[in-house]
């Protein structure tokens, strides 16, 4: 294991590091690795003024950050400025790197996003993964994932680690699925069947949706729901900027939360849940529609003619997601709920009744509902994301391993 991984990461280095000089030393270089990353090109000068240090010291830490590749130097600042000129400090475009990669019920994908967040190579296959067996989609994920190494290799980026989504139950240990009932997977070792040279990080695809969103959405608050469709439901609590798991990791699963005690049996073993209503097959069928091909484009290209059936499968679906988040709402007392995945598609026809049975059923104020602009890609960036995140949040231990 040479790569941290991120504090999603259960049993990883989301602890806090060592109070001691050793763990002061990698907080600060973290704290200039962040404020590179979120506000560079930056001079030494400009560093040690936001994180508060003196030159001296930012010095020391910026060169041992450059010695491992994670910052470059561009050359001196344009002349003018008041003081010494400084050479700005920039997040390479090269070497360390995030795969992630995405297990959904119709499609594999992997992408590698660079330091500075950027996709710089992706690979996607579709086609349906229900009902096959774990080892020959892993194998195939396995091929995409080596296209998009080679292809990063070219560009000059070194994967540093894999995070995989996957539409489940994902174990603590971050790499069993105990449960992907749309894949029809149980208790899946993941880490066996994946390349074993990058450090692994497994976890369900609404939990990655969930930081993205936190990560690369347009404001989003720190205390949020989160609830994507795809074929199932998945939903994601963020608290105070982080996921909340709970004791096994299951926490967030809206699309089993009950709406209709009495209603159609669910492949939990429940009645009448969420997913039950408002999954995109759910909704498909709803609508008297087969659910065949781009199920997102069928609603809303239907809904957009004024389709009728459409548009009452697509307000029923709204009012069964209003009902259940009211449930979460009125418990957490959240921010702000933003929709992702299938469910940002299909937005315009689902929010009216959502809101107002939210509105109508919550205690408080009406919590605000957005629209995720990352759409279907949440997952599989957030995966990406969380990997270089943990190179941001402790450089030195890539630095360590390089
Ligand atoms: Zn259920």
């Amino acid at each position: 294991m040479t790569a941290p991984l991120h504090e999603a990461h259960p049993a990883g280095p989301g602890r806090a590091l060592p109070d001691t000089q050793q763990g002061m030393r990698r907080r600060n270089l973290a704290r200039v690795m962040h404020t590179v990353s979120a506000e560079g090109p930056l001079s030494r000068a400009a560093v040690a003024s936001r994180i508060g240090l003196t030159r001296a010291a930012v010095s020391t830490l910026v060169d041992e950050l450059i010695r491992s590749g994670l910052l470059e130097e561009l050359g001196p600042e344009r002349p003018g400025r008041v003081g010494r000129p400084g050479s700005a400090l920039a997040v390479p475009g090269r070497g360390p790197a995030g795969l992630g990669a995405e297990i959904g019920v119709d499609h594999l994908a992997v992408c590698a996003v660079d330091l500075r967040g950027e996709v710089r190579a992706r690979a996607v296959r579709h086609g349906t993964n229900r009902a096959r067996s774990p080892e020959p989609v892993v194998a195939e994920l396995t091929e995409l994932i080596r296209r998009v190494v080679a292809e990063g290799e070219r560009e000059g980026l070194t994967p540093v680690g894999l995070a995989v989504a996957v539409p489940g139950l994902v174990a603590r240990d971050a790499r069993t699925v105990v449960r992907a009932p749309n894949l029809g997977w149980q208790d899946v070792d993941l880490s066996v069947l994946l390349p074993q040279e990058f450090p692994l990080l497994v976890d369900n695809e609404a939990n990655f949706g969930s930081l993205a969103e936190l990560w690369l959405g347009d404001g989003t608050p720190r205390d949020f729901l989160h609830v994507s469709a795809e074929i199932g439901i998945g939903g994601a609590v963020v608290v105070d900027g982080r996921l909340l798991r709970g004791v096994r990791g299951f926490a967030g699963e809206l699309g089993h939360v009950p709406v209709r005690p009495d209603g159609p049996e669910c492949v939990c073993g429940g009645r009448g849940c969420l997913e039950q209503y408002a999954g995109e097959e759910a909704v498909l069928r709803a609508a008297g529609l087969e659910p065949d091909g781009d199920r997102v484009g069928l609603l809303s290209g239907r809904a957009a003619e004024g389709d009728e059936d459409v548009r009452r499968a697509l307000r029923d679906a709204g009012e069964a997601l209003g009902i259940a988040l009211t449930g979460a709402v009125n418990l957490l007392d959240p921010e702000g709920v933003v929709l992702g995945g299938a469910l940002a598609g299909l937005a315009p026809w689902l929010l009216p009744s959502l809101e107002t049975e939210l509105a109508r059923r919550t205690a408080g104020p009406a919590c605000p509902v957005s629209v995720s602009r990352l759409g279907s890609e949440g997952p599989l960036l957030g995966a990406a994301h969380s990997v270089v995140r943990a190179v941001l949040d402790d450089p030195a231990a890539v630095a360590a391993g390089a």
